[in-house]
């Protein structure tokens, strides 16, 4: 489970390294372009360096694999608009031209046509005529036509979907009386199959007693034939995807030769079986593996990992990032998981629910050095993995923080007015100065590596049985966590917080997010979707609902302009207490019937006055709500005998063309993998 912080912050000023490294890359729609350092990279050896380097190029080879999962167009659409990009002759300074990269800029960010984060599709700001004229004018062998199709045809099959607003108009439809499965324009199913269909397909495959059920669907597409009868094709060596996925293999094989120990290798060698053979018990085998090395500095995630993008929560998109672990912040969060088993015997929920024996929490503190698939270029800031329940019951769970990236939002966001604009007053600008940056990083640390891995499910409880309201829930259950005991004094204790005021920096950034200023990424009219974004508004109005008559938090007016004001900041506290004991008795049961009201109720819908003031007052900022990242480019030097003296990062690739670069290096499928 991941989770992913964007708020911005002003936070304490580190140390500054003699060259001012340039944080801002790009900025276009509602997105900016970030690049992240990786401190620390040139101290490891030649034989880390190496690892990281062949992970790095399994991380980067998967990388169309997501653009296939996300809609059965995306390649298409993309590849199109890179000849377009690259070969036209015309003025470039055109408007409609400009449209054009703005819209291939979103597509390569969305790894798509639709939101990355919204889901919904985007609209290009060129004209058809103008397009069509552009393709009439490129080398028809630059285009990917199908095999034996016209020009004509083939823009005829490809405009309504770019153009077309009520053509697969939203990625994935989370909620809603319909159809999840038919109203989803992402190509996890096809041929027409139902929500009923794909539901009775994996209920006949369970077994409500089997304690180590492994991962249902989770790397497969699942598709009617014509005949009506359901199968479902593996994402493997040899399957669908294979022409990705046999890259992937092969530099994993290479990774495996600079592996750092034993452990480390039949890590890397279990994933390649799983690769090789689609098999969910060998996926299993790995997970275990990679769950218990916890001394192997470098570290990665390679595969199909989350289930965010499926309705119902069972395929997953393939992802990847490299990392070696930050040692000198790793200290805060090995306290916190050597602390595990107090944390949860003294957690508020009902004690049935809580977990007798924490098993391995291992918590660190990485530095990123390479990002693919489904962590860029828009990534998390912390990862908690493996996802299976009974995994994390018996052998545990590897729960990061990624330092770096955290630093580069918050010295990307130093200065640039959003406090100033959305904060009550000076008091709390203060504490956010003074404490924001490292209580936003504990609350993260505490969300991963104790929130995700808090808490049983009673027995004989599905552990899908919240189905579309899972991942909402669960993000909420870990939130909750988090900032339950981010107020504990427990943590001044520990050592990890520098007093018992400084949660105060978190409690208020986190409910301004919540009732305001995320706001901001939703369309006007549109419902809340994302389920990290539906946790955050749902808890953060559900205390300010049951807080309301002892005024723990209130909504001021200032000049025409709301803002958060908390009056009570124990209370507060009790309350993330209260609403975690309940929303841990929802999973522990599988209670969807109160999980999805607690949701519909409080998650979804906006208060349309106050998203349109939000959503003013924060575009007078000229800020971007969404934020992704380019990666360093990793280059192997070698002497004259060919042989690999170091790895070296070069950090100064713009977003354009780091993109065509991937495209022309790293692109694999086929352009319509039906
Ligand atoms: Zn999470």
């Amino acid at each position: 489970m991941t989770v992913i912080t964007m708020m911005a912050c002003s936070g304490q000023v580190k140390e500054e390294t003699e060259v001012p490294f340039v944080y801002t890359v790009d900025q276009f729609a509602d997105l900016q372009i970030l690049r992240y350092q990786v401190p620390g990279f040139e101290s490891l050896s030649l034989k880390q360096k190496q690892l990281l380097y062949h992970l790095s190029e399994a991380a980067l080879m998967g990388r169309d694999i997501l653009s296939d999962q996300n809609c059965r167009y995306n390649l298409a659409v993309r590849r199109t608009l890179e000849a377009v990009y690259s070969n036209y002759t015309g003025d470039r300074k055109d408007e409609q031209f400009k449209a054009l990269e703005v819209y291939l800029k979103r597509v390569w960010f969305s790894n798509g046509i639709h939101h990355h984060y919204g889901e919904e599709k985007f609209i290009p700001g060129f004209r058809p005529d103008f397009f069509a004229q552009a393709l009439r004018a490129t080398d028809i062998l630059k285009l990917p036509l199908r095999e034996g199709q016209s020009l004509e045809q083939f823009m005829e099959e490809l405009f309504p979907v770019i153009f077309d607003p009520g053509v697969l108009s939203k990625r994935t439809v989370q909620t809603g009386e319909g159809d999840l499965i038919l109203a989803s324009a992402n190509n996890y199913y096809a041929g027409g199959i139902t929500q009923k269909e794909v539901e009775a397909f994996y209920a006949k495959q369970k077994d409500p007693n089997d304690r180590t059920p492994i991962s249902y669907g989770l790397n497969s597409r699942l598709v009617k034939d014509k005949d009506g009868s359901i199968r479902e094709i593996v994402w493997k060596a040899g399957g669908l995807y294979t022409e990705a996925i046999e890259p992937v293999v092969a530099e994993l094989q290479k990774a495996a030769l600079f592996a750092e120990n034993e452990a480390q290798k039949a890590v890397i060698e279990k994933l390649i079986e799983y690769y090789r053979t689609g098999d969910l018990k060998t996926f299993d085998d790995y997970a275990i593996l990679w769950v218990k090395d916890t001394t192997s500095e470098v570290d990665f995630i390679n595969g199909f990992t989350e289930t965010y993008g499926d309705p119902l929560g069972m395929k997953a998109s393939w992802e990847a990032t490299v990392n070696f672990i930050d040692k000198d912040a790793t200290r805060r969060t090995r306290i916190i998981s050597d602390n595990a088993q107090w944390f949860e015997d003294h957690s508020p929920v009902d004690e049935r629910f809580r977990k007798k024996e924490v098993k391995g929490v291992s918590a660190k503190v990485i530095t990123v050095a390479m990002l693919g698939g489904d962590c860029y270029p828009a990534t998390p800031i912390g990862i908690n993995l493996p996802n299976a329940d009974w995994i994390r019951r018996d052998h545990g769970s590897k729960s990061v923080t990624i330092g770096n990236i955290t630093e580069a939002y918050d010295k990307a966001s130093q200065g640039n007015g959003f406090n100033e604009e959305f904060v009550w007053s000076e008091t709390e600008r203060e504490s956010i100065r003074q404490y924001g940056f490292i209580t936003d990083n504990l609350h993260t640390d505490l969300h991963e590596c104790l929130g995700h891995g808090s808490g049983i499910i009673l027995p004989g409880t599905d552990p899908d049985a919240l189905k579309s309201y899972s991942s909402t829930l669960e993000e909420t259950r870990a939130d909750l966590f988090g900032l339950y005991y981010l107020a504990d004094p427990k943590l001044p204790e520990l050592g990890i917080i520098p007093d018992s005021e400084a949660y105060k920096a978190e409690y208020y950034k986190y409910i301004m997010n919540g009732l305001l200023t995320q706001l901001v990424r939703i369309e006007p009219g549109k419902d809340v979707e994302e389920a990290h974004m539906r946790n955050r508004q749902l808890i953060a109005r559900w205390v300010y609902e049951k807080g309301q008559a002892d005024k723990v938090i209130e909504l001021k007016k200032k000049e025409g302009k709301t803002f958060v004001v908390v009056n009570d900041y124990p209370r507060l506290r009790e309350l993330f207490g209260i609403l975690l004991a309940e929303v841990q008795r929802i999973k522990s049961e599988g209670d969807y019937e109160a999980g999805k009201l607690l949701v519909e109720q409080y998650g979804v819908k906006t208060d349309a006055a106050i998203h349109a003031e939000i959503r003013e007052r924060y575009a007078a900022l000229k800020l971007s709500p969404y934020r992704g990242f380019v990666n360093p480019l990793m280059k192997e030097v070698k002497n004259e005998q060919g042989e690999t003296t170091d790895i070296v990062l070069d950090y100064t690739e713009g977003y354009t063309a780091q993109m065509l670069r991937y495209s022309k290096n790293y692109s694999f499928l086929p352009t319509y993998n039906d």
